[in-house]
């Protein structure tokens, strides 16, 4: 006894000692990282929610069965067999320790044994996960592409070192007359059986090996724990507490103030993140709780499609820069002016940056919470604002908003010409919204002037005053909402736009607003309550259910056919408006839907967000041509959707397959409306040329939405 005591112990101390001063380093270098807004630390019953559904209910892991499965009985597996690691180190002071109270329950050895078991199991499921999912064999297809698969390797081995060891100490034990359980732990008192022919001698060295090698391999464990991928062990549980609720969707997370008053001529202002410790605490912590489990990577359309875009390696160099850089980090020196290479290109490929359509699969998926978006605009807000770096192609687009208040730069004197062809008056807000008027619809920049996306916006408007509902819109004095300009990281030019219409639908009286734009809808919606602009803003789709529920609108049979819905990023995930659209198609009697593979929460992009609209694609397939042979594969003869940048980029695809006879794009309003009237004939969605804009007074084409070198 006093051997094993003396070893039992010996082995913890150190271990304990090593991980100790891990952990400790760890959390020097994460505080040093900048406050993280919104802040981390307000909302604590929606924060406790989260750590019972996502740590404990395992939720977002389980959206994957069989993996899921395997870890959630891991994890529970684990927190049960806490007991087991104190009745281990209570073995080492008293041979039969059992814990007082609870120590004989058969119900409590019944269901460490049975955890035991279950995570063996598990382990075998992972093993056959990675082997199926091998790199080698599938190269970028694998999920575990590029994580560190001889480190998982190790995990699984010293998991299935701490159970085997259990059990072998635990059956013995039983030989030995030590064990405090019953028949009920059944697992031990099989294995019991097999060692027992060896007798009471052999069993007891092999209960003290065994107890000792479950205590080496527990404390080895939480050594390489602490300096291993995982890590998300112990950091997975806070990164959760402290990320943003309900998710980091929707708004971008920061909105820094761009106006420079309170900075000192001392001051060394940065926007955005050009180095590692410009990030925030949060996203620091980020980067050390990644699992490298390739989820966000398996449904990223960035990576899907060829590009070097890999949420996952994107979030673990920025982690590897981190640690290689910590000393730097931790002595808070870059106003010492020490000279670093930025992080993009040096850690961070510009064409890795520029890949994103921040379409929020990847925040989406991530079981530990990560928040890729924020972290790749705070870069993309260095490169441009810090250092004008961005692709060449986007200064124009960039111009055209400042200029034009439109990324075509046609002007806002176009902004009315899609209402000369509706067969009823559009008012025009040109001063105080009248009383009589309930909405006002902001079309967009794509609804009020590309010609394909304009459909949509007039089938909204028909649609709207078939119902009865009372609408205005402010023509010239709408402008972009800033959306592709703030995701391409101009947030100066971004906060200068959203300022602007701020002040015009404030000065206008405007309460209410329909946006047929996710982008639009999003921003005014979530972004610009943070700059005083708070509006009630609704998605047409969402009133079309309305209209529809209410019976203001009554779907007829001018439609009969299979119809795939395509879920645009920043109306699904973003803002979880999955329902309502495909409740409008179920209410046409003779529409059937068909549901792409990767739908609602895991719905593929479109490739025209993140600004990505106005971005050659020259790297892999584009995402578009990806995503609508996933449409046209369905065999349906429509795809909806709700969003005029998806319309615009699917109905692109449509017609580069040649199938613009076979399939049909059309926006919700449009099918909705030719279920109650006329069929809109084949290709009448397509019957603008690529580029569909007609740019005027040099406005230049290059950047048409219908360029195939674009979106
Ligand atoms: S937001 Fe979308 S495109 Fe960007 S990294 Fe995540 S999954 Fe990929
Ligand atoms: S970022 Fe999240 S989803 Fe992606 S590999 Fe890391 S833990 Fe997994």
């Amino acid at each position: 006894m006093p051997v094993r005591l003396a070893v039992g112990l010996g082995i913890t101390a150190v271990m304990f000692a090593i991980a100790g001063r891990r952990f400790f380093w760890l959390y020097q270098l994460i505080s040093s990282g900048q406050p993280a807004v919104p802040s981390r630390f307000k909302d604590v019953p929606k924060r406790i929610k989260a750590e019972l559904v996502e740590v404990g209910g395992q939720k977002k892991l389980l959206q994957w069965t069989v993996p899921g499965v395997a870890h959630a009985f891991t994890f529970w597996g684990f927190t049960i067999l806490f007991l087991t690691i104190i009745e281990a180190f209570g073995c080492l002071f008293q041979r039969d320790f059992h814990i007082p109270i609870i120590g004989h329950l058969a119900v409590v050895g019944f269901l460490e044994d049975f955890f035991a078991v279950a995570v063996i199991v598990s382990l075998l499921v992972f093993v056959g996960i990675r082997v199926k999912h091998s790199p080698k064999r599938e190269n970028r297809r694998s999920r575990f592409f590029g994580s560190h698969t001889g480190a998982a390797w190790l995990v699984l081995l010293m998991i299935f070192g701490v159970i085997a060891s259990l059990l072998v100490y635990r059956a013995a034990q039983v030989n030995t007359g030590n064990f405090p359980y019953g028949w009920w732990a059944f697992a031990s008192h099989g294995l019991a059986n097999v060692l027992k022919p060896l007798g009471t001698g052999v069993n007891s060295v092999i209960e003290t090996v065994a107890l000792l090698a479950n205590i080496a391999i527990i404390t080895g464990f939480l050594v390489f724990v602490s300096y291993s991928k995982h890590l998300h062990i112990f950091l997975a549980p806070i990164n959760v507490a402290t990320s943003r609720r309900p998710r980091a969707l929707g708004a971008l997370a920061s909105t820094p103030d761009m106006s420079m008053e309170d900075v000192g001529e001392d001051d060394e202002v940065v926007f955005g993140a050009g180095r590692i410790e410009d990030f925030s605490w949060k996203q620091l912590l980020d980067m050390a709780t990644c699992t490298e489990c390739g989820r966000c990577q398996s449904q990223c359309p960035a990576w899907n499609t060829g590009k070097p875009l890999s949420p996952k390696l994107l979030i673990m160099d920025l982690r590897d820069n981190l640690f290689s850089s910590a000393d730097r980090v931790m002595a808070k020196n870059r106003a010492a002016g020490v000279e670093v290479e930025n992080l993009v290109p040096s850690v961070i490929d510009p064409d890795v940056l520029w890949s994103c359509t921040t379409c929020g699969a990847c925040v989406e998926q991530c079981p530990v919470d990560i928040e890729h978006i924020d972290t790749i605009i705070d870069m993309r807000r260095y490169e441009v604002l810090m250092e004008s770096n961005f692709p060449t192609e986007a200064g124009l687009m960039l111009r055209n908003v400042e200029n034009q208040g439109d990324p075509w730069g046609l002007g806002g004197a176009k902004r009315t010409d899609w209402i000369e062809a509706l067969d009823f008056e559009v008012p025009v807000i040109t001063g105080t919204i009248p009383d009589d008027i309930e909405y006002l619809y902001w079309v967009g920049c794509a609804g009020a002037l590309d010609e394909r996306a304009r459909k949509g916006a007039q089938a909204t408007a028909r649609m709207l005053h078939r119902a009865g509902v009372t609408f205005g819109i402010l023509g010239p004095r709408e402008s972009c909402t800033g959306d592709p300009v703030r995701r391409l990281g101009n947030e100066y030019l971004y906060q200068e736009q959203a300022r602007m219409n701020i002040e015009t639908l404030e000065s206008a009286g405007v309460k209410k607003v329909i946006a047929t734009c996710p982008h639009c809808f999003n921003t005014l919606s979530n972004e610009y309550p943070s700059l005083g602009g708070n509006f009630e803003v609704i998605h047409h789709s969402q009133l079309l259910d309305h209209l529809v529920s209410a019976g203001r609108l009554t779907p007829g049979g001018g439609y009969a056919g299979t119809v795939t819905y395509h879920d645009p990023c920043y109306l699904g995930r973003h803002n979880r408006v999955f329902d309502e659209p495909r409740s409008v198609i179920d209410a046409i009697p003779g529409a059937t839907q068909i549901e792409m593979r990767r739908c609602r929460e895991k719905g593929f992009c479109c490739g025209a967000g993140g600004a990505r609209m106005w971005l050659e694609e020259k790297i892999g397939k584009r995402v578009n041509m990806e995503r609508t042979e996933e449409a046209i594969g369905t065999g349906a003869d429509v795809v909806s959707t709700a969003c005029p940048y998806c319309m615009i980029m699917l109905d692109d695809a449509v017609r580069a397959n040649a199938k613009e006879d076979d399939v049909r794009v059309l926006d919700l309003s449009q099918l909705l409306e030719e279920s109650m009237g006329e069929p809109v004939a084949v290709g009448a969605t397509s019957a603008a040329t690529s580029g569909a804009i007609v740019a005027e007074d040099g406005a230049d084409e290059a950047s048409a939405p219908g360029d195939t070198t674009g979106g």
